[in-house]
């Protein structure tokens, strides 16, 4: 795969700072949903050879467990419900923008919303006066309502809160429910999941230090009031179902956010409404209607049984306290749903209209072998055990050398130097027509 050039690595970061409008707390690598494509600007290739001889705890966390956060969102977002949706709608936006009828640019628009809904900019974020008081955390939540492209507020556009507050209930923050926040439960539960694997193979002394030094900062990072974005998730988990483990609690959080992005639209309506909801009553036809997956992560985190059964035992008796049907049912709509999605794609130009084909067969095809919990543990055994099940995108190193990891890409969905310089020209394509719209 040819390297790619500082102008197209520049692209990339410009592309992510306008299009992924997302408190980037690590700049070390992030994954950028209009391109498709991940970029670590400050890993090079001599980093991660040095990662593979050294027993460098710090260095491999910013490195492979860099890798494995980046390519869960990838994952997920070529192969949930919910990604599906998503890139369709935004292939579509371009392609009216280039190849359609003035009648069609209304797609664009939608495409702008539905990336900005997915993230939800800082303004929906409240830190209160009592953000820096350390834990413990007390999570509640709350229905607020978005506010639309006039300044009003849109009723039918609810969106969920968790409130975390200290036992005294003063607020800490208040953090949006988002797909964002579902999408960072999943690829922040692979990083540590990648930082016990490289802590499990340091020497023993090492091993008891860096223990030490690791649970020190991850509780304090968990207690972080601008990182709950990150932890929002399973910090509602933990505090439904009363878990003190941690790491148990990524591990549940990062499960049912894989089955609120995979939730078949028809089974919004079964979800049975969780108590405490009632002061919100007249949004919850809107929370179903608008198929708000942060609404399906609450009802699910509420229904989870808090006594310690064996997963799939606690899992289903979550899905029927949920009112839905057992998780082999929902499964079985989810792949028929995605296929009915995929095949009602149409754009006029047959490139992208290729690519898009590529990218959600591929995505099919692994939600159908794996399920809907898996994108993290196969980014890890991609990373760490060079497993080779997942079809994956090369990640794009600071000096712009392409590291592939998995099995690579079909040729119709390969990142290449045009691709970048298409996105980008196309993302300011999309962007000048949404200057020209008024509220
Ligand atoms: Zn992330």
């Amino acid at each position: 795969m040819a390297p790619l050039s500082k102008l197209a690595t520049n692209r990339i970061d410009d592309l992510s700072r306008r299009w992924t409008a997302f408190p980037n707390l690590e700049t070390v690598g992030y994954y950028e949903y209009f391109s498709q494509s991940i970029h670590t600007p400050s890993i090079e290739q001599k980093h991660v050879d040095q990662s593979k001889t050294l027993q460098d705890f710090t260095l491999k966390r910013r490195t492979l467990g860099v890798f494995t956060h980046e390519l869960t969102h990838w994952l997920d977002h070529t192969s949930t419900l919910w990604g599906h949706g998503n890139l369709i709608r935004l292939y579509e936006a371009i392609d009216a923008r280039k190849h359609g009828r003035e009648v069609d640019l209304w797609r664009i628009p939608l495409a702008l919303a539905d990336n900005k809904r997915t993230h939800f900019n800082e303004y929906y974020t409240e830190y209160g006066p009592a953000a820096d008081s350390g834990r413990p955390w007390v999570a509640t939540y709350t229905c607020g309502r978005e506010y639309g492209l006039d300044g009003r507020i849109r009723n039918d556009r609810p969106v969920m809160f968790v409130r975390f507050s200290t036992p005294s209930n003063r607020l800490i923050v208040r953090a949006p429910l988002s797909v964002a926040a579902l999408l960072e439960t999943r690829a922040v539960y692979a990083e540590l999941r990648a930082d016990l694997h490289f802590i499990s193979n340091l020497s023993e002394d090492d091993r008891i230090i860096t223990t030490k030094l690791w649970q020190t900062e991850f509780m304090d990072r968990l207690y972080m009031a601008r990182y709950a974005a990150y932890t929002v998730a399973a910090h509602f988990v933990a505090n439904k179902a009363k878990m003190t483990n941690a790491l148990e609690a990524f591990r549940y959080s990062s499960l049912l956010a894989g089955l609120a992005l995979n939730l078949p639209p028809t089974l919004f309506t079964a979800l049975r409404q969780p108590d405490g909801l009632e002061p919100w009553q007249e949004l919850i036809p809107y929370l179903i209607a608008s198929q708000n997956r942060g609404y399906a992560f609450l009802v699910l985190a509420s229904s989870l049984p808090q006594e310690e059964l064996p997963v799939e035992e606690r899992i289903g008796l979550m899905l029927e306290n949920a009112g839905l049907p057992t998780a082999p049912e929902i499964y079985t709509q989810t792949l028929t749903e995605m296929q009915a999605l995929g095949g009602g794609v149409h754009l006029r130009n047959t490139g992208r209209e290729q690519r898009l084909n590529g990218l959600l067969s591929v995505g099919f095809a692994y939600q159908k072998s794996f399920g809907p919990a898996s994108a993290p543990y196969l980014a890890n055994d991609a990373v760490l055990k060079a497993d080779m099940r997942a079809v994956l995108p090369p990640v794009i190193l600071g000096d712009g050398q392409l590291l592939q990891y998995g099995t690579p890409l079909p040729k119709q969905c390969e990142i290449t130097e045009d691709w970048v310089t298409q996105s980008w020209d196309e993302e300011k394509q999309l962007q000048e027509f949404f200057g020209a719209c008024l509220p």
